[in-house]
């Protein structure tokens, strides 16, 4: 096992890893920018490295300076947490390279999976159900690209292979529109990802978003730890997750984990990952792969008593997965609030000092965060402060649960979106379970008029 890591995140992920390597007896390193100098996990760390300014570009995502903070201190391993370079496989190459090993996959893993189009091909051969459309990249020949718009049938979604956050996607409802859509989704691909390949889906009208957890070692052993559903979004942001997926046919989506598990192994896959699938009418359809540890993760820790992030180091410093797939049985509910400072219905930004904070707490309720009473919320970063993660035997009791825990939860002296989730739990269609991932603009579009109104 490692002796000292090096945590190159920030904000509840960095605490949250932080606490993993002390559960294992392994020293921190963390590394931090100017803003986050005051941070609670920067202080509980070992060892502190302050690596640049508050901009992301000049400090966490500053891969030398990462690199020469890990030489300094002596650390063996860099854990990229989510966001930033995560998913850059330029650094984990760089990473390795330096002698470190990156906690996460090999680079060609995550290389693969960030190429959208080498993503469905290989899913595709790994029996992987995918968004039924265009065989790789779409050609220039608007022949040919008007013929895979007739044979997929309208609407359609053309992607960028490159994409991601939500960018780079265009929906077409009619042939007329086809030529001049592809054309734009590519000038912007190519300025925004610097690679022009668009490829054509189905546009699937009102589907759920569903995960798969998968983890992985580096002797071809692979596990899944079943679903987590995601379809609570705002701009493709997700708000609320919770795990099991509510009326889905268990025997279904054993068989998908198996294909996931099965896709790990065929393109010897390590450490943790996620496959997101649409869901709909009973079907799932891959759309993408994360290679990293994901925001949502406690809810499957919850359900399933698998500690992910241990699991990741685990599996890092070369062990086996100690885990096989009939160890793995998803027991009661848990539902995740992410909590952000923001306005609950307008969404802008509110960072600023905490000057009140108590968080909730009793059975079933974790609480993922790095804020205190006092903390200055840098205006630089991402808006989500921590999660509020409730389990309980049953989705009603997680619900409930929830609803107590949020009601005592006090953060003052900046807006947050508490209010919007009170207000999402006491929704009927939220508490039947198994809403598209419309429902929640669907939703905030009826409350705005009552906000205009008010
Ligand atoms: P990104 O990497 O940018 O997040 P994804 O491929 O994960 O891109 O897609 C993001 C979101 O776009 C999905 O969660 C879904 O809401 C929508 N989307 C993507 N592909 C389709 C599709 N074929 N049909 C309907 N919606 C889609």
């Amino acid at each position: 096992m490692f002796e000292k890591i090096l945590i190159a995140n920030r904000g509840e992920i960095a605490l949250r890893i932080q606490r993993a390597c002390r559960e294992l007896g392994i020293k921190t390193v963390v590394v931090h920018s100017e803003a986050d100098t005051e941070a609670k996990y920067v202080r509980l760390a070992d060892e502190s490295v302050c690596i640049g300014p508050a901009q992301s570009s000049g400090s966490y995502l500053n891969i030398p300076s990462i690199i020469s903070a890990a030489e300094v201190t002596d650390a063996e391993a860099i854990h990229p947490g989510y966001g930033f370079l995560s998913e850059n496989a330029d650094f984990a190459e760089r990473v390795e390279r330096s002698g470190f090993v990156f906690i996460g996959p090999r680079p060609e893993s995550i290389r693969l999976m960030g190429d959208k189009i080498s993503a469905k091909a290989a899913m595709k051969a790994a029996a992987v159900p995918c968004v039924p459309g265009s065989d790789g990249a779409l050609s220039d020949d608007p022949k040919e690209i008007l013929a895979a718009g007739k044979a997929i049938g309208y609407p359609v979604i053309i992607k960028a292979a490159g994409g991601g956050g939500g960018r780079g996607m265009r929906v077409v409802h009619t042939e007329a529109a086809l030529m001049s859509a592809v054309t734009t989704t590519r000038a912007e691909a190519q300025a925004a990802f610097g690679n022009p390949m668009v490829y054509m889906e189905k546009f699937l009208e009102n589907p759920r978003h569903v995960e798969i957890q998968v983890l992985a070692d580096s002797y071809r052993n692979a596990v899944y730890l079943g679903e987590r559903d995601c379809s609570m979004q705002r701009r493709h942001q997700k708000v609320i997750e919770e795990a099991p997926a509510p009326h889905i046919n268990r025997r279904l989506i054993a068989r998908i984990g198996e294909r996931c598990a099965e896709a790990c192994r065929k393109i010897n896959y390590r450490g943790a990952g996620t496959f997101e699938f649409l869901y709909e009418d009973g079907e799932f359809y891959f759309i993408e792969m994360n290679t990293r540890i994901q925001v949502e993760h406690p809810v499957t820790e919850l359900v399933t008593g698998v500690d992910l992030v241990q699991e990741q180091i685990r599996v890092a410093a070369g062990e086996k997965l100690r885990l096989r797939q009939r160890d793995i049985a998803l027991r009661g509910h848990a539902i995740e609030c992410r909590i952000n400072a923001e306005d609950p219905f307008r969404f802008t930004p509110s960072p600023g000092r905490i000057t009140s904070y108590h968080p909730p707490g009793g059975p079933g309720i974790r609480v993922d965060s790095h804020v205190y009473q006092g903390y200055s919320v840098p205006p630089h970063y991402d808006s989500m402060i921590g999660k509020v993660i409730a389990y309980g035997d049953s989705r009603e009791q997680a619900l409930r649960r929830m609803r107590v825990a949020l009601s005592e939860m006090v953060v003052e002296g900046i807006r947050t979106n508490i209010a919007l989730h009170q207000e999402l739990l006491q929704d009927a269609r939220f508490i039947e379970g198994g809403t598209s991932i419309h429902y929640l603009e669907e939703k905030l579009a009826g409350l705005d008029e009552v906000l205009k109104r008010t």
